[in-house]
């Protein structure tokens, strides 16, 4: 057993030489996880992709590769590692922050940070890489009201389907944080998947619309990471991993 939904999903934030270790990893880090991947014979795609293959059970082994909110470290520094090792990944765009910065947290550790481009995010997606949505202005889902997050969780795919000229089928929560009502609007709105930020399933069975995932972030060592996706290959749960 891998995760509930048969392979392994990571998730990152800033991929940058300044990244704090609890928003990001350093380029030298994350290429030396990329390298661990590839020694263990997966193949990192996108979270698209991978559900695509999912049950397959032919080729390498994948993992989704999933970076939240669209830094524009993510283009500059984590497009070019991953491709060097033939990797793809998902980013998950603020759609009405392209070309923006963080504003929508005032931590000093998060705020201010420069977000990827329109353009930068279409030449990602004519890469390879899926252009996932993380809502439209980053709000926490749970505390605002139904007819706000039905528009946060619609207009978002729409706004970002058009924009990059590309289809939009996964979403990921703001903060991980979602009511119980959510999972519903995110299906409704014609996605075909969500992840979360926990590392453990919800409940007793797989849903699409609540993929558990693992951070990962520059306080995680090459030693776990390593750790993490070796149980991951053995078909042990790489959560379990401490
Ligand atoms: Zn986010």
């Amino acid at each position: 057993m891998t995760d509930d939904q048969g392979f392994p999903v990571l998730y990152y934030h800033r991929v940058s030489p300044d990244a704090d270790p609890r928003t990001g990893v350093t380029p030298e880090q994350f290429a030396a996880q990329m390298a661990v991947l590839k020694k263990l014979g997966f193949a990192g795609t996108s979270l698209e992709r991978a559900l695509d293959g999912a049950g397959q059970g032919e080729g390498s082994p994948v993992v989704a590769l999933t970076f939240d909110d669209g830094y524009e470290d993510n283009y500059v520094h984590a497009a070019p590692i991953l491709e060097s090792f033939g990797f793809v990944a998902t980013i998950y765009f603020v759609a009405e922050r392209l070309g923006k910065r963080v504003d929508w947290t005032g931590d000093p550790l998060w705020s201010g940070h420069s977000l990827m481009e329109a353009s930068q995010a279409r030449d990602l997606v004519s890469r390879g890489f899926e252009a996932g949505s993380h809502t439209l202005t980053h709000p926490d889902l749970a505390k605002i009201p139904d007819t706000l997050a039905r528009q946060e969780i619609g207009e978002s795919r729409e706004r970002l389907s058009q924009e990059l000229s590309a289809p939009v089928t996964t979403f990921c929560y703001p903060y991980g944080s979602f009511g119980p009502q959510h999972p519903a609007m995110v299906r409704e709105a014609g996605y075909r998947a969500a992840r979360t930020v926990r590392r453990y399933r919800f409940g007793g069975r797989p849903d699409p619309f609540r993929m558990a995932c693992r951070p990962v972030s520059g306080r995680m060592g090459l030693p776990r990471f390593t750790l993490t996706m070796l149980s991951y290959s053995l078909g042990l749960r790489g959560g379990d991993v401490p």
